[in-house]
C-alpha cells in the first residue's frame, strides 16, 4: 500500500520492503505482482517525501532471512501487535541494484458541476466520485492482454454518468452544488483523487460528503448496501434513514482489519477530512442465500480481480447497480438540502483534517462574498492571542480597513474592540494581500469575534471560520493555569 511507503518515508527510511501476507492483506501475491511488477505512477512535483526504494517481499522469503541470523519471523509479528515493540536492528545488509527508468505521464480527473442555486449554500458542494482507470494493456500477457475493468470500475463509471444525467435533468437545482469526479489512477495508488483532494476546485472544508463508487457487482437485486466509514461520520443517521426507505440492511464491514477503507478513493477525500464512503451491495441477494454472495465475491477475487478476466459479459445483471445509483441519488439529494455540512463524529481519525480544513485559510471562503471586486491572495493565519486567553478576555473587534489599488493593505483602523483582541486582529489584516483592484481602492468593516470555550485544554484546541461575509469566528480553549508552583500531580515530569 502506498500509503505506508509514504509514513515510512516520512518518518526518515531509506527503503521499505513489505512482507506480503494473504491472511492480512486479503489477496494473493499474484495481485501484489500484477499492481506492483510493472510501471508505477506518482504524482508530479509532490511535496509528500519519498523514499529512495520501495518494494513488497513474500513471507517466505522473509522468514528464510529471518532464519538466516536466528529469529522467528511470527513471533516478531506477535511482538510487533505490542504496544511496547521496538524496531530492531538487523544485522542484515542489502545490496540492490534497481534500474529505473522515469517517463513523464499525463491523466486527467474529469471533473462536471452542477451549480447550487443557492447564494451561500451554493460555494459547497456534494462530491461524487468513481475511478475510470485500470491497469491498461500488457503486451506480455498469452491471449487477452487487456485489462477492461468490467466490474471494477466500469459498474461505477456507469453509475456516476447516469447520476449526472439524473441530476442534470433535474427541474429544481439543489442549493449547494453538485460536482462529479471521474477520478484517475487509482490502481496507482488512488493518484487521482489524491490529486483532487489537493486540488479540488471546491476547497474541501466546503464539500458535504463524497460519496464513492468502486467496483459494484452485476450479480441482481441486493438486499444490504455497505457503506462502510459513513458510521463514522454525523451523515450516517441519513444513511441509515435511506437504507430503510430502500428496505436494504446495512452490512457492517466484516473485516475492519484488512483496511478496505483505505483502498478505494473515498479514503483520499477523507485524509483532507471530506466525510466520505463508497456505497456498495453487501453480500445478500433476492433469492440467495448470503454464501452465494459470499461466494461470488470469492469468486470474482480469484478469477477476475485486476486481471484481463474482468470484463463483460451478457448474463450480468444491473438491477442492483441501478438500485445503488438511486440510493446515492437521494442520499447525494439529502445532503445538498441539509442546512449544515457534516462532520466526523468526535475523536475520529479524520476529524481534526476536517477542522484543518474548515478553518484553513480566508481565501475562498465567505468572508468577501459581499465585496465581490476583492480577490484575497494572501494571508498570514490568526491566533488567538495568548495573553489574552489566559486572562480570560473575549469579545468583538471592529475594524475599518482599507484596501490600495495595487492590492495592498492600507489604513487598518481599530473601531472597537479590547486592545488585547484588537491589536491581534489588526497586525492579522495587515499581512493580508489581495489582486489588483481595477476600479481603484475600496474600504470595508470587518468585524472578529474572539469567544473562548468553557472548558481548559492543555492543547490548543482553535477553530476559526470565515462562514459570513465581513465576519471572523475564532474559537479557542482556555489554558490550564497551574495555581501553585509545584509539579501538577499524576502528570509526567516532562
Ligand atoms: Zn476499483
Amino acid at each position: 500500500m502506498d500509503l505506508q511507503f509514504e509514513e515510512t518515508a516520512r518518518r526518515g527510511a531509506v527503503a521499505t520492503l513489505i512482507i506480503h501476507r494473504t491472511d492480512l492483506a486479503s489477496y494473493g501475491w499474484d495481485v501484489v505482482r500484477n499492481s506492483w511488477g510493472t510501471e508505477r505512477s506518482y504524482l508530479k512535483r509532490d511535496e509528500t517525501p519519498k523514499l529512495q526504494a520501495a518494494s513488497w517481499i513474500q513471507v517466505d522469503v522473509a522468514k528464510r532471512i529471518m532464519g538466516l541470523i536466528g529469529l522467528d519471523l511470527d513471533k516478531l509479528f506477535q511482538r510487533a501487535q505490542m504496544k511496547d515493540f521496538k524496531p530492531l536492528q538487523l544485522p542484515i545488509r542489502l545490496k540492490a541494484h534497481v534500474a529505473s527508468q522515469l517517463k513523464p505521464f499525463l491523466s486527467r480527473n474529469v471533473l462536471a458541476m452542477l451549480p447550487g442555486t443557492d447564494a451561500v449554500l451554493g460555494k459547497e458542494a456534494v462530491l461524487y466520485t468513481a475511478h475510470y482507470d485500470h491497469l491498461g494493456i500488457d503486451p506480455s500477457l498469452p491471449g487477452d492482454k487487456i485489462y477492461n475493468g468490467a466490474n471494477d470500475n466500469a459498474t461505477g463509471c456507469g453509475i456516476l454518468l447516469e447520476l449526472a444525467r439524473v441530476w442534470a435533468a433535474m427541474p429544481v437545482a439543489a442549493p449547494r452544488s453538485i460536482l462529479f469526479a471521474s477520478v484517475t489512477a487509482e490502481e496507482q495508488g488512488l493518484l487521482g483523487s489524491e490529486y483532487l483532494g489537493k486540488h479540488s476546485p471546491v476547497p474541501p472544508g466546503k464539500i458535504m460528503v463524497d460519496l464513492n463508487f468502486d467496483d459494484v457487482p452485476p450479480l441482481g437485486t441486493p438486499e444490504e448496501v455497505e457503506v462502510s466509514g459513513a458510521e463514522r461520520t454525523t451523515f450516517y443517521p441519513v444513511v441509515q434513514a435511506t437504507a430503510q426507505d430502500f428496505h436494504l440492511a446495512i452490512r457492517p464491514d466484516s473485516r475492519p482489519e484488512a483496511g478496505h477503507y483505505y483502498r478505494s478513493d473515498h479514503f483520499s477525500l477523507a485524509r483532507v477530512g471530506v466525510p466520505s464512503f463508497s456505497i456498495n451491495e453487501g453480500i445478500k441477494y433476492a433469492g440467495h442465500l448470503p454464501e452465494w454472495g459470499d461466494e461470488q465475491a470469492k469468486d470474482f477475487t480469484a478469477h477476475r480481480y485486476h486481471q484481463p478476466s474482468d470484463e463483460y459479459s451478457p448474463d450480468m445483471d444491473f438491477t442492483g447497480d441501478a438500485v445503488i445509483a438511486r440510493f446515492g441519488f437521494v442520499l447525494g439529494m439529502k445532503a445538498a438540502w441539509l442546512p449544515t455540512l457534516a462532520g466526523w463524529i468526535p475523536g475520529d481519525e479524520f476529524e481534526a483534517a476536517r477542522k484543518k480544513s474548515q478553518a484553513r485559510s480566508p481565501i475562498g471562503s465567505h468572508l468577501f462574498d459581499d465585496l465581490p471586486l476583492l480577490h484575497l491572495v494572501a494571508y498570514e493565519p490568526l491566533h488567538y492571542p495568548p495573553l489574552a486567553g489566559q486572562t480570560r478576555i473575549t469579545g468583538t473587534v471592529k475594524l475599518h480597513v482599507v484596501i490600495e489599488k495595487t492590492g495592498a493593505v492600507g489604513e487598518v483602523s481599530i473601531l472597537s474592540g479590547h486592545p488585547l483582541l484588537s491589536g491581534a486582529a489588526q497586525s492579522s489584516v495587515r499581512s493580508w494581500k489581495f489582486e489588483t483592484i481595477a476600479t481603484g481602492p475600496a474600504d470595508f468593516e470587518l468585524t472578529y469575534e474572539f469567544e473562548l470555550r468553557d472548558k481548559a485544554s492543555e492543547h490548543a484546541d482553535e477553530e476559526i471560520t470565515f462562514d459570513t461575509p465581513n465576519h471572523v469566528r475564532i474559537v479557542s480553549n482556555p489554558p490550564i493555569i497551574y495555581t501553585n508552583y509545584a509539579q501538577p500531580t499524576g502528570r509526567p515530569g516532562d
